[in-house]
């Protein structure tokens, strides 16, 4: 975070409603003091931001290392679960040095879309075989390490992981996410530090990984601080036919009668619902974080997203297994999968769209000052060129449906976060060879 004051003269800012051409932000201290509209020319001194700036996108949903899994689970076929074994066989591998490596370029990549805060859902814990490390949250220092050294947000959703299924002890692969009980994980996540970069907020991995009994604990947890939980919710199902057959409900059921719902909490996927569930969700103000290049990639089925919000669940969006990492492509593919789905277009508005990964996006990260380009809030900007060969053509004022609809994170050509730029022309300020680092980290997990 920056002291010095500064002032951003955007050539096209996003206000929520509408393009507005040449306006100005002064900043001080991380945060936007002053938005100047009707500001043609860049005043003197300022830092030129040409192209459309939007607020910062949010991540709702990342597992870094699953990033090491992409093109390697496109050979063959299969399902979630096949898919699952080898996400599982990356998993076994990684140490906090080398999961600090892959993060720091993963989080890199992320800033280089646009993305200024990552929501990482995190659960692995432990070392091989589930025996803690000397400092017990290892791992999760090295995500809120490597998000430092990438210059974004992290929201670490500490996540409790404690059992393979209803009534099944965790697997030789899972001993590395259980704590034992929602106690121990309770313990062991009230010792991880808030910085000025990083929140700390709870995750149940879900009701296949938290029994029943254990539910209450994390959500009380979640509840005292006050900070996000988020919940893998029947993205399979054949979750949902387990947790039927365990418990006579559904997982939206078992969560709500377990005080897990609210407007804290976050269901991720949301996919596999009954009319009840949906009224459940939208009635709490529980979220919905759709990750739609994820559900696409592992078959999982598309959400019903509209009737999600318009039952009052707030929707947000993440890149969940980094099949991509492009916010833009998430938020279209919501729109896009619900065309094919419904064979009508128009769900959405561009600016809808835009509000799920911005505003509504950090909202659901605990960061509700964030995803806005006013005064008061974080100075957190991410730059699309309007004269890509994709962006090139449509007038600017159309700029948020061009965004949308047809630019990539390729397109991103700056990023702010807390008035810090951490993308300047498209190219990382703090890590200077993000592919190389890429390369690097997955190399030495294949290896
Ligand atoms: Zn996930």
């Amino acid at each position: 975070m920056t002291t010095t004051p500064r002032t951003y003269w955007l050539e096209h800012a996003w206000l929520d409603t509408h393009v507005e051409p040449g306006v100005a932000l002064d900043v001080r201290d991380g945060r936007i003091t002053a938005v100047r509209q009707d500001t043609p020319a860049p005043p003197p001194g300022a830092e030129i931001l040409r192209g459309l700036t939007l607020p910062g996108l949010a991540n709702a949903h990342s597992h870094a290392f699953h990033r090491a899994l992409r093109g390697t689970v496109q050979v063959g076929s299969g399902t979630f679960w096949t898919w699952r074994e080898v996400m599982y066989s990356v998993a076994d591998r990684l140490t906090p040095e080398t999961y600090h490596e892959l993060a720091r370029a993963v989080y890199a990549e992320m800033a280089l879309a646009g993305i200024t805060t990552v929501g990482e859902f995190h659960y692995l814990h432990h070392a091989p075989g589930g025996t803690p490390y000397a400092d017990p949250n290892a791992m999760g220092e090295a995500l809120i390490e490597a998000a430092a050294d990438a210059g974004v947000r992290i929201t670490l959703l500490d996540t409790c992981y404690l059992s393979a299924g209803f009534g099944e002890p965790p697997n030789t692969h899972q001993l590395r996410f259980s704590d034992g009980t929602a106690e121990a994980w309770a313990a062991r996540c009230s010792v991880l530090k808030e910085r000025d970069h990083a929140r700390i907020g709870a995750a149940i991995h879900s009701v296949r990984a938290v029994p029943a009994d254990q539910l209450a604990t994390v959500a009380q947890w979640a509840e005292e601080r006050r900070t996000p939980l988020h919940v893998h919710l029947s993205e399979q199902t054949a979750e949902n036919d387990a947790c039927l057959a365990a418990h006579g409900r559904t997982p939206t059921r078992l969560l709500a009668d377990h005080g897990v719902l609210g407007p804290r909490t976050t269901g991720v996927h949301n996919t596999h619902l009954t009319d009840e569930d949906i009224a459940l969700l939208g009635g709490s103000r529980t979220g919905t974080c759709m990750c739609p290049t994820t559900e696409r990639d592992l078959a999982d089925g598309i959400g019903p997203a509209p009737a999600l919000q318009r039952a009052g669940s707030p929707l947000s969006l993440g890149s969940d297994s980094h099949a991509v990492v492009d916010l833009l492509e998430e938020a279209r593919a919501m729109e896009l999968n619900e065309r094919l789905h419904t064979r009508t277009r128009g769900h959405w508005t561009a600016a809808a769209l835009l509000r799920a990964a911005t505003a509504d996006g950090h909202a659901a990260l605990g960061w509700d000052d964030a995803g806005r380009i006013e005064a008061g809030a974080r100075a957190d900007l991410a730059t699309i060129a309007l004269d890509s060969v994709r962006t090139a053509g449509p007038l600017p004022r159309l700029g948020a449906e061009t965004a949308v609809f047809a630019a990539t994170a390729a397109d991103v050509r700056h990023t702010v976060v807390g008035g810090r730029h951490v993308v300047r022309d498209g190219a990382h300020t703090l890590v200077p060879d993000v592919p190389e680092a890429l390369a690097r980290a997955v190399e030495a997990l294949h290896a």
